[in-house]
Parts: C-alpha cells; sequence; structure tokens
C-alpha cells in the first residue's frame, strides 16, 4: 500500500491537523494510499532526545532522523506543516510544560558546569533553531502560486497602502568590506578535508575547525564582514537617518543565520547607542550586555549594574536624541532594537513595501523608513523594488503577474548551511582555508572581531537545481532568470556551473538567461506590472526571500504558496505554505474556541502530494483525487469558507467541512474513476442535506475558551475533542471510511 507521510507539528497547524487529517486519511484510503504521522514537534524532538530517563510510555522514536533517512529514499512522499524552530525561550517552556506532565527531563544547563551538562546542552541545542527544514529538504525547491489562489486574489486583491508622492524612504547597504565584496570562491577537485586556519603575524597558528569533509566538484566558498566597516558605515546611517527623520531599523535573519546576524544585530545596537557605549561600553559588555541579544535584554538586565539607573537614564537620552526608531510593538514600547529576532528580513521588507516603504513609529503611526541590510549581497533586490514602487506606485494585485521561485536549497546548500563554518575572529591574523596537502586554497587578512565564514554548496543539488529549472520553464512557457552577479566570487562560479550544467539539457525554445539581482528583480517587477509571468531562479538565500516578497505583493501572504520539493532520490517533500505556527491563532483558540488557520496550505499540498503518488505508481485513483482537491479548494475560495478572522464566524473546523464536502461532490461528479464517483455520490449527498446542522455545531462553541490540556504537547483526546466539536459530522466521516 501506498505510503504519504503527514508531519505532527505544533501550535496552529497542529490543531488544525486534529480536525483536517481524519479528512485526509478517508479521502486517501480510498486510493489506497495510507496517511501515516510523523512526530516532528519540539515536544516530539525534545522527548526523542532522552529516552533513558523516560518510561517506556513516554519514549518516542527520532521521527525526524527517521524522516530525514526516508527523504533520501524514491518512495519517500511527505507533507510537511509548519513547525516551531525553537528560540531558547520557546525550547524552556516545552521542557517546563513535559516536566510538569511527568517527563523527567533535565533543566537546560544555561551554563554547563561538567560535560555531563554539556552533553545535555547538545542535545537539547540540537532541536532548538531551524532543526527541521535542513533534514527533510534532500532537494531543491518549486515555489508557485497556483492559479486557483491567483485567480481569487484578482478578484478579491488584499490591500495595499499608496506610496506617498515624497517618499524617502531607502535601503543602506554597504558598498565595501562585507561578505558581498570580501568572498572568494574555489571548486574542489577530489574527494578531501579541509581546515581552517587564523594565523597570526607572529606565525603563531590557531585552528578554528578542522576535518571537514569536501566532496570532489564541491563549491567552497569562504568570506568576512569587516567589523571596523560595519561600524563606520552603521553610525553613518544612524546619523542619515537622524538627518532625514527616517525611522531606523535593521533588517537580519538572526533567526536562520543563528551565528553571525546576532553579531550584527549586536554591533547595530552599539551603533545605534554609541554615546551611550562610549561612556558605559566596558562595564555593559563585563556584564554580557553587548547588544547581540537586543536592546530590550540590556534594559531588562540593567538592575544588576550599581550604576543601572544612572545607565538606563543614558539609553532613555540616547533614543530621544537619536534617529526615531522603527517600532514592533508601540503600545509596548518595544522597538525593532529590542529583540534580535523580530525583525526577520525576508518577512519584514515585503511588510514595509506592502505599507507604502513605511514602517511603524512609537505614535503607532507609518513612517518613512530607512532600512539597514548591512550586507550588499541581496539588499540591492529591495532598494529596487522601492525604487520602482517610488516611480510608479503600488503594485495592483489584480492585474499583477507572478514570480514563482526556484531554489538551490539541497544539501544546506551556500549561506544557510554556514552556521559550522562562521568565526568572530580573536585576533588580527590571516585565515587560511587549506586541504589535507596543506595548499591554501583561500585566504584573507582580517582584524579581531571580524566575522569569517565559509559556505558548502555540492555538485549534485547544483546539477538538480539547473535540471528543475529547466523542467519548470518548459512545463510553465515563462521565461527563467537566474539570478547570479559575476561580481561576486561564489555566484561567477556558480555562472560557470549554470552555463556547463545548461548544456545538458535540451533549453530549446526555452527563455533562459542569468542576471546580476539588482537587473534580475528590475526586469521581474517590470514584466510583473505588465501582468507577465517570470521564474526566478536563486540560491538558498534568495529563494528564502523572494518566497516571502513576491507573494506577499502579489497574493498578500506567502502563506498560500504551493512549495514543492522534489527529493533528488525521486521523492516528494511537499511543504504546507512558507507560514510558521502562527502562535497568535493558538492564542485565539485559547481565549475563545476560534483558530483562524487557514489550511489552504495543506489543501495545495496534499493535491500535490496526490499527483506524485499518482505519476510514481500509475495510481489512477490518486490523480483523481487531485484534481477533484483542487476544484474543491478553487470552489471553496470562490465560496468564500475560508477561516474567518472574527469569532463567531467560520474558522478553521468549518472550513475543512465545507472542504470535504465540495471534495465528495467533486468526486460524484467526475467520470474518469467511477468506483469513486459512486463510492463517494451518496456521501455528498448526505453532507450537502446536513450542511446547515454541522455549520452550527461547529459554530456553536465558539464564543468561550478551550482546553487542549497542553500548549506544546496538547491531549490528543482534548484537542481532539476541541477540534472536533460535530457530532454529525463525524458520524458522516465515519460512514465514509467503511
Ligand atoms: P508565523 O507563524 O509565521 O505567523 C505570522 C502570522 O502570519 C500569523 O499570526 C498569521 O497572521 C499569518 N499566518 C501564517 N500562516 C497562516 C495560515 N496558514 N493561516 C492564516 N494566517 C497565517 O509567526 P512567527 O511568530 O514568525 O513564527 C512562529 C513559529 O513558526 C516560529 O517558531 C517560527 O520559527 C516558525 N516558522 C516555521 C516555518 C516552517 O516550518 N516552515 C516557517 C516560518 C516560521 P494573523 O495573526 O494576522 O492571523
Amino acid at each position: 500500500m501506498a505510503k504519504i507521510v503527514w508531519t505532527r507539528t505544533d501550535e496552529a497547524p497542529l490543531l488544525a491537523t486534529y480536525s483536517f487529517k481524519p479528512v485526509v486519511e478517508a479521502f486517501a484510503s480510498t486510493a489506497n494510499i495510507d496517511v501515516e504521522t510523523a512526530d516532528i514537534s519540539l515536544a516530539g524532538r525534545i522527548i526523542a532526545q532522552f529516552p533513558e530517563r523516560l518510561t517506556d510510555e513516554q519514549k518516542m522514536d527520532d521521527a525526524l532522523a527517521q524522516l530525514g533517512e526516508l527523504a533520501k529514499k524514491p518512495e519517500a512522499n511527505i507533507i510537511k506543516l509548519p513547525n516551531i524552530s525553537a528560540s531558547l525561550v520557546q525550547l524552556k517552556n516545552a521542557i517546563k510544560e513535559l516536566q510538569e506532565d511527568g517527563y523527567d527531563l533535565p533543566d537546560y544547563p544555561d551554563k554547563p558546569a561538567n560535560a555531563e551538562e554539556e552533553e545535555i546542552r547538545d542535545r537539547y541545542d540540537s532541536v532548538k533553531g531551524s532543526a527541521v527544514n535542513p533534514v527533510l529538504r534532500e532537494g531543491n525547491s518549486d515555489r508557485r502560486a497556483p492559479q486557483a489562489v491567483k485567480n481569487f486574489t484578482k478578484k478579491h486583491p488584499h490591500s495595499m497602502q499608496d506610496w506617498p508622492a515624497d517618499s524617502k524612504s531607502a535601503v543602506a547597504t554597504m558598498d565595501d568590506n562585507d561578505f558581498a565584496h570580501n568572498e572568494k570562491s574555489v571548486i574542489i577537485d577530489g574527494d578531501d578535508e579541509l581546515s581552517f586556519v587564523l594565523k597570526a603575524a607572529d606565525g603563531s597558528e590557531k585552528v578554528l575547525k578542522e576535518g571537514l569533509k569536501v566532496e570532489d566538484r564541491e563549491v567552497v566558498d569562504a568570506t568576512f564582514m569587516s567589523a571596523k566597516a560595519l561600524d563606520s558605515f552603521l553610525r553613518d546611517q544612524v546619523a542619515y537617518a537622524k538627518e532625514n527623520n527616517l525611522l531606523f531599523s535593521a533588517h537580519l535573519k538572526a533567526t536562520m543565520m543563528k551565528v553571525s546576524d546576532p553579531i550584527l544585530f549586536g554591533h547595530v545596537v552599539r551603533a545605534y547607542f554609541h554615546d551611550v557605549f562610549d561612556k558605559y561600553g566596558d562595564e555593559l559588555i563585563e556584564a554580557g550586555l553587548n547588544g547581540e541579544n537586543g536592546l530590550g535584554h540590556i534594559l531588562e538586565s540593567l538592575d544588576k549594574l550599581d550604576n543601572g539607573n544612572e545607565i538606563k537614564k543614558a539609553f532613555d537620552k540616547a533614543q530621544e536624541d537619536g534617529a526615531p526608531l522603527a517600532y514592533v510593538n508601540s503600545h509596548k514600547g518595544i522597538t525593532a532594537l529590542h529583540v534580535p529576532s523580530d525583525v526577520i528580513v525576508d518577512a519584514s521588507m515585503p511588510a514595509m513595501m506592502k505599507t507604502g516603504g513605511q514602517m511603524w513609529n512609537k505614535n503607532d503611526e507609518t513612517q518613512d523608513a530607512l532600512a539597514i541590510i548591512p550586507d550588499s549581497s541581496y539588499a540591492g533586490v529591495y532598494q529596487t523594488v522601492i525604487e520602482d514602487s517610488q516611480k510608479n506606485g503600488q503594485y495592483d494585485p489584480t492585474t499583477l503577474g507572478t514570480v514563482p521561485n526556484v531554489g538551490l536549497m539541497a544539501k544546506k546548500a551556500e549561506e544557510y548551511g554556514s552556521h559550522d563554518k562562521t568565526f568572530k575572529i580573536s585576533s588580527a591574523g590571516t585565515v587560511e582555508v587549506r586541504n589535507s596537502a596543506g595548499e591554501v586554497l583561500i585566504s584573507h587578512d582580517v582584524e579581531e572581531n571580524d566575522i569569517w565564514r565559509a559556505t558548502q554548496t555540492k555538485d549534485e543539488p547544483i546539477q538538480d537545481w539547473v535540471k528543475l529549472a529547466v523542467s519548470r520553464a518548459r512545463t510553465s512557457g515563462m521565461p527563467a532568470i537566474f539570478w547570479l552577479d559575476e561580481n561576486r566570487g561564489h555566484d561567477a562560479t556558480l555562472i560557470k556551473l549554470v552555463n556547463k550544467y545548461l548544456a545538458d539539457h535540451d533549453t530549446e525554445g526555452l527563455d533562459i538567461t542569468i542576471m546580476d539581482p539588482v537587473s534580475a528583480t528590475k526586469k521581474s517587477v517590470e514584466r510583473m506590472r505588465n501582468g507577465e509571468d517570470t521564474i526566478s531562479v536563486t540560491g538558498n538565500v534568495l529563494r528564502d526571500y523572494n518566497t516571502d516578497l513576491f507573494p506577499i505583493l502579489e497574493l498578500g501572504t506567502s502563506a498560500k504558496m504551493l512549495s514543492v520539493v522534489p527529493l533528488m532520490a525521486g521523492g516528494g517533500l511537499f511543504e504546507t505554505g512558507a507560514g510558521g505556527s502562527a502562535p497568535k491563532h493558538v492564542q485565539q483558540v485559547l481565549e475563545e474556541n476560534h483558530l483562524r488557520w487557514d489550511s489552504l496550505g495543506e489543501f495545495l499540498a496534499l493535491a500535490e502530494s496526490f499527483r506524485h503518488e499518482a505519476a510514481k505508481n500509475d495510481n489512477a485513483k490518486a490523480k483523481v483525487l487531485a484534481s477533484t482537491l483542487d476544484k474543491a479548494t478553487e470552489k471553496l475560495l470562490d465560496e468564500g469558507k475560508s477561516p474567518s478572522r472574527k469569532v463567531g464566524e467560520i474558522d478553521n473546523r468549518g472550513s475543512h467541512f465545507y472542504l470535504a464536502m465540495y471534495w465528495a461532490q467533486e468526486l460524484a461528479a467526475q467520470s474518469e474513476e467511477s468506483e469513486l464517483a459512486e463510492h463517494f455520490a451518496p456521501i455528498a449527498e448526505k453532507f450537502s442535506e446536513a450542511a446547515d446542522k454541522i455549520d452550527a455545531e461547529l459554530m456553536e462553541v465558539q464564543g468561550e475558551g478551550a482546553d487542549l490540556g497542553g500548549y506544546y504537547q496538547p491531549s490528543d483526546e482534548q484537542a481532539s475533542k476541541v477540534m472536533r466539536p460535530s457530532a454529525t459530522y463525524n458520524q458522516l466521516m465515519e460512514e465514509l471510511k467503511k
């Protein structure tokens, strides 16, 4: 029997799963497909780390590791819902909840005192941050706005704020001595092991890393960000923002780039508050308050210092006198400098574009802003969109073309795999990348506090990416642009490889070009305004950025994107939307039993998963399940049966019911697979007859708070009860299974 793996994750998508998975199981079984669950939730990941401390009943397999193995096999067909990429706070909260639930888990050791505690921390750290996607993404990425969604948006456009006629908003980025400008790139000749060594002027050496395995033909790059150049750039920008009354904020990716970007954030905080750090820097740094954990953390910790009050006043005064700061939450006084992970570039920049190039100020009003993106590798993309909007006005979703993405992602490609190869330089010298024969492949002269990093991009993923770009260009008929900059070390290498591997394919009649990111953005937005479509073929970081930027402009959100990962071994990984796990949605369930989570991403992914099964195993019924599901989804959108944000109106549960009903109706109406039509005809009728009753039963539970029996690990029984409150509907689903 064929198998689809449905991931059990966290928060809103997990709650939605309690209601939707029974539907998936019932429909899939009619095409002889089993739906299995793999628990990759934060709680599940934690539990799997400590089997020796838990009872047999509590123990759980390491489902993530197993799924990672499955992703490398041809039979993989995995539906991946968004999961928590745990911050330390989330991790500690989850540990606490599990401890209170009777799991004998150790506390997270903040400062491990011995080897045992270090080992415990290592285990916890392995489930922290972006621990899931890199394990499963054994392929490159194909993300696009499905036609049904695009059609719907053209009829019901999301709101976009006009750009002021005199908009002064801009992106500020470095023009030298940053990661982009210092990058050097090599292609490895033969399997090897590399080491990174910091050589001081006196000839002494410090090994930063050794034994790094690399494969034949792998691309290895190294680069650094000069701390001095960064500080000087940042101080200029603080002054510029003040002079021009622009909201100051930094747009980094402290979550994903978890080693480099918190350090960059620290520089930003210190540059903005340079007067305070000039005066009190020694004390602050001595107390570990260097800004890398944000202004909020500094302010909370000041009372531990003898002159904390005095320093607090200095911070307040600096903010009063300085450039206006962008706010994340002006009601609570949280600025964009408070928490390193509050402003995340891929989400924050499109939000700024949607808001007419503005951010929020202290008084909860929108205002022109200066977005600081220190490294210039990708900053030009946003500046180009800003310039285009300032010249031509806000984008009109009713007429926009689309910019889907084919992204190089497999095997932790490029910057997103660089965490274990990123170092803050302890003293001036030369960093050398050496091969096992001792030859120096790359070297950089660095100074104290510079951030040096190396990245790897394996050859097989590059070949697969080029192939995917050609096949998407062919299937869609759209022009495809590789966004690569010949002036960047890594990109220059990739341009050679792209040209080489394009020759392996039939590209006759296809429009495939290579442009630097700024020119590619110009071209793509110009075409988009004309209602024309253009595939962006990008590296890993722009994959992430573009699949938020363009969907947010086109559709108002990236959560409505279809996100397919054709696995290199032949399987399929279907990610459900690009949104996260929406903690605010769970809060609303706890308070008023209304789940506003939209499962559109799950519907789209499921259809692709059936399509994959159909093609792979010649499963004609799966093919019909896919096409009818797409039709049902389109109907759901047209009939306005998506979840509303407000209590007392249709929510996630109601939308699942309507989807099931429309899907059954479509199956009953089709003539391709008569067995399926016969099976679904009676149930479709019963659904229609009972629709009003079911609707009422689903609606009447709303209003009062719900008890899920746990946040990170809800009780299955309680959550299921909350998410499946209609006896009539549950009864019909039982009948469907027979
Ligand atoms: P988020 O979960 O990305 O959600 C932000 C907002 O986006 C939500 O509050 C909601 O807006 C809207 N949204 C996203 N998906 C939606 C959907 N399917 N239906 C309706 N609205 C949707 O917020 P976050 O706080 O940045 O991230 C939460 C957690 O998710 C973090 O742990 C993060 O690391 C993780 N994450 C995971 C993935 C992944 O696994 N692929 C991706 C991104 C983030 P309203 O509140 O206005 O309704």
